[in-house]
């Protein structure tokens, strides 16, 4: 059975960033202002994250690496209208399948934190252990793939998963400003990404992806129907209903490399025939620009959203597609052509 699950847990789990940004995602679910991530050999050997969020209760404990333990499904209503990025319990259960698990947390009015530690689903005897802690929770994540030689030796080099852990940090960074992040190498005094919880968004393209993109930012504000009555109906509508907002680079930005940063519903995702559609207005627009920036938050029905797909897979569909990456395109070209004369 643990061979099973084992298995189920590697395609859950992939590698180290998919660890990171589901627990990433119960950070930020558990309201944290602050969230510390401690890496070593790209999160191969270590992966800590450590957050001041509301912490988990004595009793949740023993339950949190089992299988579909979630707090975050209370109704269909709320299965509908995903109101927190995660809803399926299963992300620290497959994490405790394929990797050593330590959980240190303290709720705000407790006298002392908890700490225990977690193999195949199962809280170890022993657990949880009074200890010394501040508000908040820290779960790290060691020696992952440790009993799925396969996957470790499919692995990356500690460099390649650090960047796309970089990446996925730097992502949820210009995403929830009023959270502060910080990313640093274990043993490292000096973190490589360092955001602050006053930070706006803008502040924080220009510190993560440099003044020059900062600087061509034009902000994109685009709706389409009515959210507020999509949202409470249970008929799903006859057209699309999202509203977008988000900022995209203007001729003056010469980068060199393409960014795409996209959230849907809270979640970072991506939509390969919306990033070909906004590619394709820039070299349109702006043949002789470099390689465009986007940050795009969309905002849609929950129940639009793909539910079908696995929610760890990163490329979504939604109903509607065509016509919402229409409206995506056309209001990005608008801006685009504004801005160029
Ligand atoms: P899900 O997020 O889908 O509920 P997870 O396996 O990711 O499932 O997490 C299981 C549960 O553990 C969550 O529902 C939440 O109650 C708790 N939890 C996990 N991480 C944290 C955290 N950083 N702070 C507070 N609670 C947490
Ligand atoms: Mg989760």
């Amino acid at each position: 059975e643990h061979v099973v699950n084992r298995i189920a847990a590697g395609e859950v789990i992939q590698r180290p960033v998919s660890a990171l940004k589901e627990m990433l995602e119960n950070s930020l679910d558990a309201g944290s202002t602050q969230v510390v991530v401690t890496v070593k050999e790209g999160g191969n050997k270590l992966l800590q994250i450590q957050d001041n969020g509301h912490g988990i209760a004595r009793d949740d404990l023993h339950l949190l690496c089992e299988r579909h333990a979630t707090s975050k499904l209370r109704s269909f209503e709320d299965l509908q209208g995903i109101g927190t990025l995660g809803f399926r319990g299963e992300a620290l259960a497959s994490i405790s399948f394929v990797a050593h698990m330590a959980v240190t947390t303290m709720q705000h009015d407790a006298v002392h934190g908890l700490s225990a530690s977690y193999r195949d689903g199962i809280m170890d005897t022993g657990s949880p252990t009074p200890c010394a802690a501040v508000p908040g929770t820290t779960i790290t994540v060691e020696d992952l793939f440790y009993n799925v030689l396969t996957r470790k030796k499919a692995l990356k080099n500690g460099t390649e998963e650090y960047s796309r852990i970089l990446d996925i940090v730097s992502r949820y960074a210009v995403f929830k400003a009023g959270t502060g992040f910080t990313v640093k190498r274990q043993g490292e005094a000096r973190a490589d990404l360092h955001t602050l919880p006053s930070a706006s968004r803008l502040d924080n393209i220009r510190a993560i992806y440099g003044p020059g993109v900062a600087n061509s930012m034009l902000a994109l504000k685009h709706s389409v129907g009515d959210m507020a009555v999509a949202s409470s109906s249970s008929f799903s509508s006859d057209g699309p209903v999202f509203t977008a907002e988000g900022y995209i680079s203007s001729a003056s930005h010469q980068g060199k490399r393409s960014t795409f940063i996209l959230f849907i519903n809270g979640r970072a995702v991506d939509c390969s025939p919306l990033k070909r559609a906004i590619d394709a207005v820039y070299t349109t627009v702006l043949p002789k620009a470099a390689k465009p920036f986007v940050f795009l938050e969309l905002t849609m029905p929950g129940s639009h959203v793909d539910v079908n797909m696995h929610p760890t897979k990163k490329e979504v569909g939604f109903l509607h597609q065509e016509d919402v990456v229409d409206g995506l395109r056309a209001a990005v070209e608008h801006q685009l052509l504004a801005s160029n004369n």
